[in-house]
């Protein structure tokens, strides 16, 4: 089967979030099940820094915006360590800035604008560079007009008759959502502006348009692909997404561990895995208590943290669980993280109060994510929602127990350490239920103490988490039978 990956970010190019590593790891995994799969993505300023070869390729796209006709370059990678062919839209006025979304904490006012450009020129590159493709795999609002593109006008194309796209949902947060204007910009007809299908009370909405227009939906776990379908998760959108429940998968993401793996990983002092996380651990941690000048303390638990410092994560639980307990207990904390200007003044403040407790990194730094990963013995995620969640899996795997909240992904994939899951042997971390400081607080004391009293026990849990098999593997084959399920229905439906 051939795929067109359409996405707004592909590591290690360009990288905001969790969508920039499935769009490198889900690729590559579809290749190793013997598909052909091919990698679309803007051409930002940035990917030119992930030192990898770009071939400028001798071809140009051509595409409407609005009243005008906008061409770009296109430029050819490789998803390192693959044969993936990347594709890269080179259209400098609009990518060739900072940011890949915003700059400065403002979202660039003509984003709109830019992605309907991607979405055209994604379109426009099958036919350039004669791709064979089969299926359009979307993800997220940057994508959502390619399945209407589709369905509108390149079916009613000769050798377009048997395309179908899926249109994955990686954060139903963010919808891409501008003013109704916005709709003269995408060249499709204004019938299709109505409560149905693109329009959502008086925008344009082009997630909507791409949950409405696509042969197939997923979610990125099956936990968040129910929670969606209802208030407040869908975030307006759930009735949308009840009338495509039938359409409607959800699909773990999984972890490269070619990438994400204690025994390889570059970047660690010590190298370890199941058979010897102690030692390797505890080197891992002396490191990174250096690293965010904390006291280097064996005994000390070290609980970290690594994301985006956005409401979604749950910030605010923790730093009312820091602020309250941060002299009392005797505990660390290693924090990594960019976003809102707020959390890090805050978390500057909470740093600054307790220097040798808290260490802080408000940097994006791939290198330090893996040596905190390696180094703390629980990774904090208290999330108020979750798609799927990537950095719990890839602490299960460096042996750091997650302390989540059970929502979406995290729920899937952590399950709490109990009396009846530890005698089971399928505890894997600690989590809890209702988004209360109190619940972090509790659950937090809980782990901090079987740390301390229950070594064994502890010792166990590290085992079973290190021992489970998240790898894309099994995901993958899941979107193969979704590919071949939804091609074998449009081709049912159009005979
Ligand atoms: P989301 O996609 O909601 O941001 P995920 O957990 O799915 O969250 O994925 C986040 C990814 O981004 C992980 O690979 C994580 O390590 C990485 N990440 C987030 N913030 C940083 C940062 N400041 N430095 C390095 N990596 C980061």
């Amino acid at each position: 089967m051939n795929i067109l990956f359409a996405t707004s970010e592909v590591a290690p190019f360009s990288k905001t979030g969790g969508l920039a590593d499935v769009s490198y790891a889900l690729p590559k995994a579809l290749s190793q099940l013997g598909h052909h799969s091919i990698v679309v993505s803007p051409a930002y300023r940035i990917i030119r820094q992930a030192g990898l070869p770009l071939e400028s390729l001798d071809i140009e796209v051509k595409c409407p915006v609005g009243r005008k006709t906008v061409t770009a370059g296109v430029l050819k990678s490789h998803i390192p360590g693959t044969d993936v062919p990347a594709y890269f839209i080179d259209q400098p006025e609009y990518y060739d800035r900072p940011g890949l979304y915003r700059d400065q904490g403002s979202e660039y006012a003509d984003n709109c604008e830019r992605f309907v450009f991607f979405c055209r020129a994604a379109m426009q590159l099958i036919e350039t560079c004669k791709l064979t493709v089969d299926v359009l795999h979307c993800n997220d609002w940057q994508t959502g007009l390619i399945p209407a593109y589709l369905q509108c006008e390149y079916r009613q194309r000769c050798g377009y008759e048997h395309l179908v796209s899926i249109m994955t949902i990686h954060n139903m947060a963010y919808q891409g959502q501008f003013w109704h204007w916005d709709m003269l910009l995408t060249g499709l007809d204004w019938e299709y502006f109505n409560w149905r299908q693109m329009e959502f009370w008086g925008n344009l909405n082009l997630l909507k348009t791409g949950l409405t227009f696509a042969d197939a939906v997923t979610a990125v776990s099956p936990r968040y692909a129910k929670e969606i379908q209802s208030q407040p998760m869908g975030c307006g959108l759930e009735d949308v997404l009840q009338t495509r429940r039938k359409d409607t998968t959800g699909i773990i993401n999984g972890v490269d561990y070619s990438i994400w793996n204690p025994e390889t990983d570059p970047h660690l002092a010590t190298n370890f895995d199941a058979s010897n996380w102690q030692a390797g651990k505890a080197a891992c941690k002396t490191a990174v208590q250096r690293e965010l000048h904390l006291v280097e303390s064996p005994q000390t638990p070290l609980l970290g943290f690594i994301g985006r410092l956005a409401d979604q994560k749950g910030l605010d639980l923790l730093a009312d669980v820091m602020q309250k307990r941060a002299t009392q207990w005797d505990v660390q904390w290693a924090l990594l993280g960019t976003g809102e200007p707020r959390y890090q003044q805050l978390l500057t403040e909470l740093a600054a109060e307790h220097p040798g407790k808290i260490g802080l990194s408000l940097a994006f730094s791939d290198a330090l994510a893996h040596r905190i990963e390696a180094g703390i013995d629980m990774f904090l995620m208290p999330s108020r929602f979750e798609p799927c969640g990537l950095n719990q899996l890839y602490s299960l795997k460096y042996g750091s127990l997650p302390v989540v909240r059970a929502t979406g992904g995290l729920a899937d994939t952590v399950c709490d350490a109990n009396e009846a899951t530890v005698a089971a042997g399928t505890a894997n971390g600690f989590s809890f239920l209702d988004y209360e400081p109190s619940e972090l607080e509790q659950t937090l004391a809980r782990a901090v103490a079987m740390y301390r009293d229950q070594p064994e026990t502890w010792q166990q849990i590290v085992g079973n988490a290190m021992h489970q098999d998240w790898s894309w593997h099994t995901s993958a084959r899941q979107y193969v039978d979704l590919y071949e399920r939804t091609i074998a229905a449009h081709t049912r439906a159009t005979q």
